[in-house]
């Protein structure tokens, strides 16, 4: 039984960060690294303030969890210090909680009760909870390959190697199924290797996972694209059932604003994945921040992460820019009430790191020298509204320019749906109006043994979701396979998409 009254008695803690001139000297992630026993007690006392509520809200899918983590039962293990046992129970709902307790935006903490209102001191840390459970099982061993005990003699093909992919591979492959990951990069994570930074997601994290999914017997084949290095008959030829984990990155342009052409002007992933091959060893990035002055447009945690490479390469200066008002800096009740995500101003640890902030501008053009490239942009005064259509209308509310200076400007305005590519073409998969992968209630597509999840079935998403959903797609294909299956499913297609980013 938990503790009711542990909220009373501590307040909410983070985790520490390293200070801000350290960290963007190097690449490693944020968070100061503590000793072990001082990380322990810290985060023993932060489970403590759960109250394993008769209803945890932080656990169920709409506003909470979309894995149905099991957050109360190991907080109150952590609480007691059984490290283990928590890391079994963590284990048990979610695939890879390094990677959530690194990177997710934590829907679970908003929908605590004790985010209800603000004199219980705030919603329980329960991502880093999740992250130390993870990390302290990783560092004494306990996480170790699962094998199966029986083989299928079915084989699966996965193709994408990002958190969808990998959560449906692992579950397959521990399922008794021979699977094999297909990766049209060099290297394996989709983008948790080339979009999301070192400074977030150290690749060390990825890599043990990997020789974990490979020492359970998932096979890997980097540098292959489906349906051009594999034919769509040789793909038919060789499994029982396919996986589409192809992502959604088709990055967003806007390439009606005047100077898009200018060198100079770019999407944000042609600068994220350079920088983060430069991590990895393959020699400086085409497109360096190095003594620029930056211009980022968008608003979401892409722009964040540009703006946190950027000054790790040392740029001159930094602006973000966004269309939108600046929100609210508490919850208000009347427009995002508990236990749904807030509408709130979101800020990162690359926002404390340097660089200024506007809201409700809009680029009107990117100026530019002589040679062709960027030099400035001007920036106009804007409102967004909906026509009667819906369509969203970026509207100027004032004549007044402004110029900034800028050498770089980067376009992290989100993304359209998945790409176009010769795999969908030859299993003649058409793209929804989103531009995503449609399927049905057994997650297959219109393609019969062909199934569908992550960003490539919901659009640009979070790797919690992604990870849902490779866990069910792992569901279905097994059904498929042998007519049952004892997997978990933990969300329908159909879950409603969580306006989280
Ligand atoms: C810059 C950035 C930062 C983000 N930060 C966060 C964050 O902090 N927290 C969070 O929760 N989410 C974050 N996200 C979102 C998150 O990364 C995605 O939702 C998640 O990675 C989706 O996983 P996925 O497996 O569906 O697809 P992806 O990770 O996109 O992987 C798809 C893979 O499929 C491969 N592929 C495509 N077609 C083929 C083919 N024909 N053959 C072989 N391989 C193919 C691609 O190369 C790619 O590796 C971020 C996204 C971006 C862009
Ligand atoms: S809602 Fe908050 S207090 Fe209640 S069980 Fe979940 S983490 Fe604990």
């Amino acid at each position: 039984m938990a503790d009711p009254y542990g909220f009373l008695k501590h307040a909410r803690a983070e985790g520490a960060k390293r200070p801000v001139a350290e960290r963007i000297a190097d690449w490693g992630e944020v968070s100061a690294e503590l000793p072990r026993e001082e990380r322990d007690q810290q985060v023993r006392t932060q489970a403590t303030r759960c109250m394993d509520c008769g209803i945890p809200f932080c656990h169920s899918g709409s506003a909470g969890c979309p894995l149905g983590n099991l957050i109360p039962e190991w907080n109150d293990l952590v609480r007691r210090g059984q490290w283990e046992a928590a890391s079994e129970r963590l284990h048990a709902t979610n695939n890879f909680p390094e990677f959530t307790g690194r990177l997710c935006p934590a829907p679970c903490e908003s929908a605590c009760v004790l985010a209800i209102s603000p004199l219980a001191g705030g919603a329980v840390t329960i991502k880093r909870v999740e992250q130390t459970i993870a990390d302290t099982a990783w560092e004494e061993g306990t996480v170790r390959p699962r094998a199966a005990a029986v083989s299928s003699g079915r084989r699966v093909a996965v193709v994408g190697s990002g958190p969808a992919g990998l959560a449906a591979a692992q579950q397959l492959t521990r399922a008794g199924h021979d699977v094999t990951v297909f990766e049209r990069d060099d290297r394996l994570g989709g983008l948790l290797r080339y979009g999301i930074p070192e400074f977030k997601l150290e690749k060390s994290v990825l890599d043990r996972r990997l020789a974990q999914m490979r020492a359970e017997g998932t096979r890997f084949v980097t540098n292959c694209e489906v349906g051009v290095d594999l034919t769509v008959e040789e793909l038919r030829a060789g499994f029982d059932a396919v996986v589409l984990a192809v992502g959604a990155l088709r990055g967003r342009d806007d390439r009606v604003v005047p100077g898009r052409e200018l060198t100079g002007v770019h999407l944000a992933m042609e600068h994220l994945v350079p920088a983060n091959r430069f991590c990895e060893g393959d020699g400086e990035p085409a497109i360096s921040a190095a003594g620029k002055h930056v211009v980022i447009i968008g608003g979401g945690d892409t722009a964040a992460d540009c703006l946190g490479t950027a000054h790790r390469q040392g740029a001159a200066s930094v602006v973000q820019l966004d269309q939108y008002p600046e929100p609210p800096h508490v919850r208000d009740d009347a427009v995002s009430p508990w236990p749904v995500w807030p509408l709130v101003l979101r800020s990162y640890p690359a926002h404390d790191e340097g660089g200024e902030r506007k809201f409700a501008v809009a680029v009107e053009r990117f100026v530019g020298d002589d040679a062709g490239h960027v030099r400035a942009v001007h920036l106009r005064k804007v409102r967004v509204e909906k026509d009667a259509e819906g369509r969203r209308q970026v509207i100027p509310v004032s004549d007044e320019v402004e110029e900034l200076p800028c050498d770089l400007a980067l376009l992290a305005i989100g993304f359209e749906g998945v790409e176009p590519m010769a795999l969908l073409d030859g299993l003649d998969i058409q793209l929804s109006r989103r531009g995503t992968i449609s399927c049905g209630a057994d997650w297959q597509t219109t393609a019969p043994g062909v199934f569908v999840c992550g960003d490539a079935h919901r659009g640009a998403s979070l790797v919690v979701w992604a990870i849902a959903e490779g866990r069910s797609v792992a569901h279905a294909v097994d059904s498929f396979l042998t007519g049952s299956s004892d997997l978990p499913a933990p969300v329908h297609p159909t879950a409603l998409p969580l306006s989280v980013r």
